[in-house]
């Protein structure tokens, strides 16, 4: 699997790095490898470069998505430690945290779940999920990254509990690297086949960018990353590009890779945030009737609905060749349109 050609000079040092990744503790939750596609009606539509999609909304936990990549190395850390619970935060309709509690009942782990907002009347997409996988719900008003875990860890804690935390979004180093495993997978779909020059995906929290940053790199691939920003809030109060770095370095240094990021290896795009987070507009609702009508497959109204609005904006605008390829990387956020229906339609 990891045999890619490596054209970097610092071929011993790649192969070092790689050695220490296979190490890492990984609990399999994902079928992988996730299906690669190409998109030939939508290709069609706008007359311009070839498209692919790589589909990590079918990663199946859970209905998939992204998150799951994560969560196997993070819950192969839970059970190093031997964690009797698990705890993250997210939204109200956090993909994120439905993925977590789907991994915490497939490892017979209780399951925490920080979630912004207050109850609403009736539980819809992925809170109605959460619920059904048995999660525990902390309502905690304007607070959607985690920024009360430490109280709910102290009181899990007084009660005898070993709760496991996992940050916003899954993304620190050990989350991170389920993405430095994806580019290994595309590297193996891909090899010989199809010839990347640019690859897409919604960014948020910034571990999905991070993995992928060091992937390539460990890979000494070429293609450009575009991460789209979905979210104009800081995160930990920084930018969402340089936590993004940071993360990166965070990853290279854990698998011993001397290979140092700065802000100028980060591609972010910042100009389809529209009203900030989880608001639909005009750019989400039409990439998602696009790809629904086109190709039958559904993307979401908070990520993939805005990063392929941007990917598709830029197309338009004639950013790429006709013999260039690009990859759209799906990850996920299905269920939560069942609880933006009256936006959509
Ligand atoms: C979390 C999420 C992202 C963003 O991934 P990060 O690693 O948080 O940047 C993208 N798409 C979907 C559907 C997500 O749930």
């Amino acid at each position: 699997m990891l045999s890619a050609p490596l054209t970097f000079t610092g071929r011993e040092m790649m192969n070092h790095a790689v050695q220490q990744f296979e190490r890492l503790a990984r609990v399999p939750l994902a079928y992988l490898p996730t299906p690669l596609v190409r998109l030939t009606r939508l290709e069609t539509l706008f007359g311009g470069p070839r498209i692919f999609m790589k589909r990590d909304d079918q990663t199946g936990l859970g209905f998939g998505g992204n998150k799951t990549r994560k969560l196997e190395y993070l819950l192969g850390d839970a059970t190093r430690l031997k964690a009797d619970c698990l705890i993250t935060a997210g939204a109200a309709q956090s993909n994120h945290c439905r993925q977590t509690a789907a991994a915490a009942a497939a490892s017979g782990l209780g399951c925490h779940l920080a979630l912004g907002g207050t109850p609403p009347p009736q539980p819809e997409g992925n809170l109605l999920l959460d619920l059904l996988f048995g999660a525990h719900i902390h309502w905690s008003q304007e607070k959607r990254k985690g920024e009360n875990i430490p109280e709910i860890v102290k009181v899990l804690r007084s009660a005898g509990k070993h709760p496991y935390i996992i940050p916003y979004g899954g993304s620190n180093h050990i989350g991170a690297m389920g993405y430095v495993a994806a580019m290994f997978e595309l590297e193996d779909q891909s090899r010989g086949e199809i010839e990347i020059d640019h690859i897409f995906f919604a960014s948020s929290s910034g571990g999905t960018h991070a993995g992928m940053m060091v992937g390539k790199e460990m890979l000494g691939k070429n293609y450009q990353l575009h991460g789209v920003n979905i979210d104009k809030d800081e995160i930990y109060s920084m930018e969402l590009e340089e936590y993004i770095v940071k993360l990166a370095n965070e990853v290279a240094t854990s698998l011993e890779f001397s290979r140092f990021f700065t802000p100028d290896d980060v591609l972010l795009h910042e100009q389809y945030l529209g009203e900030g987070y989880g608001v639909v507009g005009a750019l989400e609702r039409e990439a998602i009737a696009h790809l629904a009508r086109r190709e039958g497959i559904l993307l979401d109204p908070v990520y993939t609905g805005r990063a392929m609005g941007g990917m598709l904006d830029l197309v338009k605008k004639g950013h790429f060749n006709r013999d260039e390829t690009l990859l759209f990387w799906h990850t996920g956020g299905g269920p939560a349109l069942f609880a933006y229906g009256n936006e959509l339609v």
